[in-house]
């Protein structure tokens, strides 16, 4: 008998996969078993604690886990516990700040947009590397359209 990867949280039967359909039951994760399901799975249980969850839920046992395990397995679901706190090096913030400069800021937005849902200060370090640039970069733009209007012949001059 191979190693245990998984068992359906309804009939305690093997699984290759957490999230997959049940091939005893027919038993398919959804909303909250979502996170039950990982949690009977060898992604969080050791061998022997998932053979004692399968022995349970096999002897009609309800399988509840505790508030902080499916907590974590939310997380894992949601792929954050996977992703790793982004910030900013000295060198790409430099990079960031010349690129909005010499291309355009929307380049700041753009990579603000991407790291946004990423844990750290990523985020907040993209704007923070952004927003002044644009400020001066569209205030740059009015000064001068006045600058060249004011260099413009004047119109001709009225008749009276
Ligand atoms: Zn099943």
């Amino acid at each position: 008998m191979g190693e245990l990867t998984a068992v359906c949280t309804e009939c305690g039967s093997a699984k290759d996969l957490p999230l997959l359909r049940c091939a005893s039951c027919g038993h398919i994760p959804a909303g909250d078993d979502r996170p039950r399901s990982l949690i009977a799975s060898s992604r969080m249980l050791d061998p022997t604690q998932l053979r004692e969850v399968q022995r349970r839920i096999q002897v009609g046992e309800p399988f509840r886990p505790s508030l902080d395990r499916i907590a974590a397995a939310r997380r894992m679901l949601a792929g954050a516990a996977a992703a790793d706190p982004f910030q900013f090096t000295v060198t790409q913030a430099i990079l960031l700040v010349l690129g909005n400069l010499l291309l355009t800021p929307a380049l700041g937005f753009a990579v603000w947009y991407g790291v946004r849902s990423r844990p750290g200060l990523g985020g907040r370090q993209a704007l923070w590397l952004t927003v002044p640039v644009s400020l001066a970069v569209t205030l740059g733009w009015i000064g001068w359209m006045y600058a060249n209007r004011a260099a413009l012949p004047t119109a001709t001059p009225g008749v009276l």
